[in-house]
Parts: C-alpha cells; structure tokens; sequence
C-alpha cells in the first residue's frame, strides 16, 4: 500500500501552509510534518497551539518568528538545521511569505545553503480567483497602502494596467478601498467580495464597481470579516478595437463609393491597419445592404 507520512526532514525548512478559516483545510503532509518536526516556526504560537490542539498534535518546540523578529529567529533556525534538526514555518493563517512573514526567513536560509521544501496548501488570493472566473492575467496586489495619498497613488499606477487585481482587505478599511477603488479604476470593471471564504458566513458577491458602495452599505455584515478583492481586467483593450472597427468602416464607406469592391477593401486595410479579408467581407455586406 502507498505509504503517504512524509516527516519532516533533518537539516530543511519545512514552510507549511494552514488553513484560511476551515480547520479540516489542513493537507496530510502538513500534519505529518507539524507531528515530526523538532522545530515548530510560528508567526503567533498561541494561534498555532491552537491549530494543534484541534488536531492533536504534540508538535516539537514551538518558537515566535514574526516581523518584528524575523531576522534574529531566522539566526537562530539556522543554528537548529545546521545542528541537524528539523523546522517548520507556519503564519498565522494561509501560505508563509504571501502577505505574511516567511520571505526573509527563506532568503536567510538558502544563503545559508540549507534545503528548503513548500509544504502546499490554502491561500487566501489562491482561494479566490479559483471561483473568481478570470480568464486571463491578473496581479496580485495584496493589503493597498493604508494611507489615502500613497492608496491612491498605487491605484492610479495600477488603473493603466491590462491584467485583473486582486487585493486583500480588512473589514476596517473596506469602505474607504472601495471608494478609491471605483474613483480610480471607474465603475464599468467588474469586481468580486470574497468574504469569509471557507468560513461560515463565506459569501462571494460579484457586481460592477459602481455599485460597490451600495452593497456594502445595505447590510453591517456585507463589511465583516476578511476579503479577498478581485477587480477584473479594464474592457479598454477592447473598446480601442471598437473605435478602430468603427474607423475602418467609416474608410472603407467612403472608398466604395469610389472604387470597386477589392480595391476599397486592400486601401481601406493599408490605410487603417484592419485585416484586408475582414474589410473584403464587410464590404460585400455594405454593398448588398445598398
Ligand atoms: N498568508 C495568507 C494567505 O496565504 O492568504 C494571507 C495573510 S494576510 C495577513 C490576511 C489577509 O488575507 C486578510 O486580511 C484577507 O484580506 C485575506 N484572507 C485571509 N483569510 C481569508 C479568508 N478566509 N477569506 C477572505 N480573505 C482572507
């Protein structure tokens, strides 16, 4: 039989993914190697006990990695993989090093020469553009900056874009990201609330920007809990190839009443960039409505 425990390995970092909301969200790798490891990482340990102890774990040394320490306990985690022992990283919730502490950690520990491996799992951003129905590019943003000069700053950056956004929200600040969101990027771009996910009250809420503020004003729990943002991609790219179509049948218009039918469409193509067989077949409509 497919034996699947994979302990934790002795002289590697183990960066482990935990759950978003649901504690059942927690891979069987990632128990195997929280149960084993002699180190257990944590950006709040009391958070992690808690993880633990909903699965029962007796898990090695539990030790504090957060922002504000992150270098000297990267140190120290050193000094543990080169003694030969095992570490795991947990954040308090999610996947390490996405929006939460882990990158310096890692950059620590490979410039030490030590193996790391990902223990995969939830992500928040992940999470939702899995139901969040974006076809092409997006970017991921994560928390915009909390003050109002620097937000709107980054938004106007970011408005010139083609690729949809994607941006992680406090309950706190929801409103006032919203309202920058909609004067910066216009109403016409669609945008998904993914509230809660995996927890309860999860609630996926689609609807354009202009209508954002609305929604969140018509109900105190539409501002509750944590939020993914997902702003789809601008329809510029599209309303250009509109205004181009419209330019090249206004060309091709006024050709055909002086030329015959190929010779309008292959100037109407040199002269607008349009492709010369999709002006052929235009102008055999233009003449047939005639
Ligand atoms: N490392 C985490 C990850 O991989 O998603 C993100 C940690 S960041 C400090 C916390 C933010 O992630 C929240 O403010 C929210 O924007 C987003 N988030 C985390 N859990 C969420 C959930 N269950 N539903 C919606 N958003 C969530």
């Amino acid at each position: 039989m497919f034996d699947a425990s994979q302990p934790a390995r002795p002289g590697v970092l183990h960066i482990v993914a935990t759950p978003i909301g649901n504690l059942r969200d927690l891979s069987q790798r990632a128990l195997d190697v929280l149960k084993t490891a002699d180190i257990v990482a944590a950006e709040d340990t009391r958070t992690t006990q808690g993880l633990l102890n909903v699965h029962q774990i007796q898990a090695g040394k539990l030790t504090p990695l957060h922002d504000h320490n992150e270098q000297a306990a990267a140190a120290r985690l050193i000094e543990a993989l080169r003694a030969g022992q095992s570490v795991a990283y947990v954040s308090d919730a999610g996947t390490p090093g996405i929006s939460d502490p882990g990158a310096r950690l890692v950059n620590a520990v490979r410039a030490a020469g030590f193996e790391i491996t990902p223990i995969p799992g939830p992500s928040a951003v992940a999470t939702a553009l899995s139901v969040a129905g974006i076809e092409g590019a997006w970017l991921f943003y994560g928390f915009l900056p909390a003050k109002p000069g620097a937000r709107r700053k980054a938004l106007q950056e970011l408005a010139t874009r083609p690729d949809a956004l994607v941006f992680y929200e406090a309950p706190h600040r929801i409103e006032e990201t919203i309202d920058d969101l909609l004067a910066i990027l216009g109403g016409e771009r669609s945008i998904l609330f993914a509230r809660e996910l995996t927890k309860k009250f999860e609630q996926l809420h689609a609807c354009p920007l202009a209508e954002a503020p609305a929604w969140l004003a018509a109900d105190d729990n539409h501002r509750r809990g944590e939020f993914v943002l997902v702003v789809a991609a601008p329809a510029a790219q599209t309303d250009d190839n509109d205004k181009e179509s419209r330019e090249a049948r206004r060309v091709l218009e006024i050709l055909l009443e002086e030329l015959p039918l190929k010779q309008a469409a292959h100037l109407a193509a040199r002269l607008t960039g349009a492709r010369k067989n999709a002006l052929y077949d235009l102008a055999l409509t233009l003449k047939e409505e005639k």
